[in-house]
């Protein structure tokens, strides 16, 4: 135990932080904050509700989030915030300054992904947009509209108990978290010196996990992220004549193939790490060989060496599947990737009692990182210490019920996910609002 207290205290200091602070926190006190929060939130869900339900049914694609981060702009210039769109291109930065004290950044994105929503309720998505050329169905199949009302609702909460605190708050919402990029177009565009740089930044992102959970951890949280696009060139020939071809389809089958023993036999099986395909295209007819294919896919893992190990052995893979058909040499691109999100260590140990105290044993100290990747990671590499949790967001019953038939109800990225939004939204606001007032309160 002390050899972790040490450290801990040690990086407070180095973060600004006055370890004493924490010698304030009572249970009660967060008992009775929180009481103030459920009755705030009594008042303040049915606006919620409603934003939640509008901005689900109206989803908007990476960087095209203008109505989106418009309704947010307003939500925040009614609260009192001083709002300044456009950061990042569609992205927006709220601030309220109440007195002197530390600035503390609160995240949320503002992305839907390019996917059709199955879920049948009332309030679910038609929207298309375009996406790569084409147009696409659109849907907020990762929830992020959850942590736009938790977003918006801490705000109001954060604001009605303003007698409590002080510092300032810096309330940004992202665009293309889904197609990572949003974080460093932010930044890019001043986020961090035409506003004040926060000392502490929180988000939180729902998953399957039964509503009124939180899960948090220390160190790290989430995975890297590197997308990658392979493009096989052929030969174009009659189907009946595949000697005058080079196929790229046989390509792109042995690459997606071959690319797992990359997984299974490079890399150490105790190290995670995963390497797959996503989306194949290729052709128009069956009579017809094309003369190329199209392979995306991502790779995540932890370990910066795993995550060189794997990318180095896509590369070659994709060249040697190439090389066996007589094929050009395949073009390999990867996006600007996202690393690691690394939870500070002593802002989660300040917070976690907050959460052990408000939410008891729903409050869980997650045994290992996930393995989604969140580009949330470049505030943290810019010098903004964070702690970054988790959410859950299906009802406790339906969540149990899947359980009891030994199934996991449908996550992120699919499309029948679907959040309860009461619980996961309250309980949200709830959990952000509390770990802002911890460190900022009097
Ligand atoms: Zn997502
Ligand atoms: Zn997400």
């Amino acid at each position: 135990m002390k050899s972790v207290v040490r450290p801990v205290l040690l990086a407070a200091l180095a973060a600004g932080l006055a370890p004493a602070a924490h010698a304030d926190l009572k249970p009660a006190n967060v008992a009775r904050q929180k009481a103030q929060i459920d009755a705030g939130l009594d008042k303040a869900y049915p606006h919620l509700d409603a934003l939640y339900k509008d901005i689900h049914a109206h989803p908007e694609l990476a960087f095209q989030e203008t109505a989106t981060a418009a309704k947010l702009a307003k939500e925040m210039r009614e609260l009192g915030f001083e709002v300044t769109e456009h950061v990042g291109r569609t992205g927006i930065v709220a601030i309220y300054k109440n007195g002197p004290g530390p600035t503390v950044m609160v995240r949320t994105e503002l992305d839907a992904l390019p996917m059709e929503e199955k879920t049948g309720l009332p309030y679910a998505s038609h929207a298309t947009q375009m996406w790569q050329g084409k147009p696409s169905p659109v849907a907020h199949s990762c929830g992020h509209d959850i942590h736009m009302a938790a977003w918006v609702g801490a705000a109001q909460q954060l604001v009605a108990m303003k007698s409590q605190w002080h510092g300032t708050l810096m309330f940004i919402g992202q665009p293309a978290e889904e197609a990572i990029g949003g974080a460093r177009a932010m930044i890019a565009d001043g986020l961090f010196t035409r506003f004040p740089k926060p000392a502490i930044g929180f988000a939180q992102h729902v998953g399957p996990a039964p509503a009124g959970t939180i899960s948090y951890r220390a160190g790290v949280n989430s995975s890297s992220a590197d997308g990658f696009e392979i493009t096989f060139k052929g030969r174009g020939a009659h189907g009946s004549r595949p000697q005058l071809s080079i196929d790229p389809v046989m390509e792109a089958a042995r690459f997606t193939v071959d690319l797992q023993s990359v997984v299974s036999r490079e890399k150490d099986p105790a190290a995670f790490g995963v390497a797959g395909v996503g989306a194949i295209q290729a052709g128009s007819a069956g009579n017809i060989i094309p003369d190329q294919a199209v392979v995306r896919g991502t790779i995540r893992s932890y370990d910066p060496q795993v995550r060189a190990k794997l990318k180095a052995g896509l590369v070659r893979t994709a060249k040697a599947v190439a090389e066996m058909a007589a094929a050009p040499e395949p073009v390999v691109n990867f996006d600007e990737g996202a690393s690691a999100v690394v939870n500070d260590a002593a802002i989660t140990a300040r917070t976690a009692p907050v959460f052990k105290a408000a939410f008891g044993p729903k409050a869980i100290e997650a045994p290992g990182p996930g393995s989604a990747s969140e580009d949330y990671s470049e505030y943290i590499i810019a010098g903004v210490p964070s702690l970054f949790w988790g959410l859950g967001g299906v009802d406790p019953k339906v969540f149990a019920d899947y359980r009891a038939r030994g199934e996991e109800p449908p996550g992120n990225h699919t499309p029948q996910f679907a959040p309860a939004p009461q619980p996961a939204i309250r309980t949200g606001v709830e959990a952000m609002t509390l770990a802002v007032l911890n460190v900022l309160g009097k």
